[in-house]
């Protein structure tokens, strides 16, 4: 190590970054192979960092490969191929590439004439999902955090548009004293939709039943909105986390729209079905509605944190998210990116979701997804030869949902299933059942993967009996 080691202005980037690299190297060789637990705890971890904050900091170099070297065995594997839980992608190269560039850039994005180069990028980004994903071209496209936080973006626009229709303007005057916004949700929403309702000043929503599969009941709304008048605001769901199921978009939006709400989409992982003929039928109505929210760590397999917000009319986004400060250098004519999302200042995340297009092209795009579809329905088939496995839900997007019998052999299996260190689902409840819940969600995820997945399945319930 060059230079005086307690001097921090004395490390180089070229050092430092070098190093970094070699770290990284070590843990993305293990993507395919490397067990998927982790296997140290918080206090384990804590204690190979050390505990007390020193007076003299220690040299660059050591403190990145402390930092490796004590977090690496605290990590989940949420990149492996047979890593099913909650529903997480993986990171294809090219946006991780693109990801370390941004840092290195350090761009605040907020400002279009601050720093075009980052802008320029997300806002072609920007274009080609809403094209890709089949919504109204004049649609706005915010790039957050993730899913609820565009699920908030969609919210807080709409809140705002269904007031100002009723004649008050929530923007200067707040909510206080105003019409109340009835808010309106499917029973199986992603829980998510309410904390982005909270944050939207919306309350909890009433809650609409559902189907078997999960998806809104069109009757059932029907009569929900018939109950009251005044401003709503429906959230709708494309891909349910347990079944992958999509509410039925042409009926429920139309019903929504007749009774003068606005419709919001989440579609976290779901709204990725329209980029592919095989399964667009899914989403069929869907750029019917009002906003969408989704995730690109998610389906598009670009590393956290990558949400994406969606609103048809700029008007509403612009309004409900732009500041007025005379020191931004806002542009006049086209929006800055901070007037279409909660933050002023965030790092330009979107500059990884335009590699990843631009990595994938048109057909790319719809390749993975359809992929991705595909390898949840031969795990489902690999899985229906083992004796004991019911599979729960029609299988007809990246979600498997499947209990082993009674709930405790399902919470047994679903455990020996998660320790084998070879695969990983999220054991949950649904439908009054324990489950385990498989999300087909990483771009490498292969056919051997699927099927070695199976065979720790058959294996963990040999063991059992
Ligand atoms: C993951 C998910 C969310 C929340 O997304 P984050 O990126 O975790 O904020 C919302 N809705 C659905 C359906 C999801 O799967």
């Amino acid at each position: 190590m060059s230079g005086d080691q307690h001097d921090p202005r004395a490390d180089t980037f070229e050092e430092v970054l070098g190093e970094t690299s070699a770290l990284a190297g070590r843990w993305l060789d293990g993507v395919r192979e490397g067990s998927i637990p982790p296997r140290a705890g918080i206090d384990e971890v804590k204690d190979a960092l050390g505990r007390s904050l020193p007076a003299r900091g220690d040299d660059a170099i050591a403190v990145l490969r402390r930092l490796a070297d004590a977090v690496e065995p605290g990590l989940m594997r949420m990149d492996s191929p047979r890593f099913y839980g909650w529903v997480i992608g993986g990171t294809q190269p090219v946006s991780l590439g693109a990801d370390w560039l941004v840092s290195s850039w350090d761009q605040n994005a907020a400002m279009r004439a601050v720093t075009p180069g980052v802008v320029a990028a997300e806002e072609l980004a920007g274009g080609w999902l809403v094209d890709l994903l089949g919504l109204p071209p004049s649609a706005e496209v915010g790039f957050v955090t993730g899913a609820t936080t565009a699920n908030a973006v969609g919210m807080i626009a709409g809140r705002d548009e269904v007031l100002r229709r009723a004649g008050w303007d929530a923007r200067t005057d707040g909510l206080a004293g105003g019409p109340r916004v009835r808010f309106i949700a499917g029973q199986e929403r992603h829980i998510s939709v309410d904390d982005a309702g909270r944050y939207a000043g919306l309350g909890v929503p009433a809650v609409v039943a559902s189907d078997a599969q999960g998806r809104i009941r069109v009757d059932a709304l029907r009569d929900a909105l018939a109950e009251g008048s005044g401003p709503a605001l429906v959230c709708l769901q494309a891909g349910n986390v347990h079944s992958g199921a999509f509410d039925d978009f042409a009926a429920a939006i139309a019903v929504a729209h007749d009774a003068g709400a606005w419709v919001h989409v989440d579609g976290a992982f779901g709204l990725w079905a329209a980029v592919t003929p095989g399964l667009s039928h899914l989403t069929a109505g869907m750029a019917g509605a009002d906003s969408w929210a989704t995730d690109a760590h998610k389906t598009l397999n670009v590393p956290y944190d990558s949400g994406i917000a969606i609103v048809a009319d700029p008007t509403a986004l612009y309004s409900a998210f732009t500041q007025q400060a005379a020191y931004l250098a806002a542009s006049a004519d086209v929006g800055d990116p901070s007037q279409r999302v909660l933050e002023l200042s965030r790092r330009a995340r979107g500059v990884p979701v335009w590699a990843a297009l631009a990595r994938l092209g048109r057909d790319g795009v719809a390749d993975l997804v359809q992929t991705l579809a595909d390898g949840a329905a031969a795990l489902a088939a690999g899985l229906r030869t083992v004796p004991g496995v019911s599979i729960l839900n029609d299988v007809v997007y990246t979600q498997v949902c499947v209990a082993f019998g009674d709930d405790e052999t399902t919470r047994a299996v679903a455990a020996a299933v998660d320790a084998s260190g070879t695969a990983y689902g999220s054991p949950s409840q649904w439908q009054g059942r324990a489950v385990l819940r498989f999300s087909v969600s990483n771009w490498l995820t292969s056919p051997d993967d699927v099927e070695r997945t199976v065979e720790v399945v058959r294996e963990a319930i040999g063991r059992r009996s």
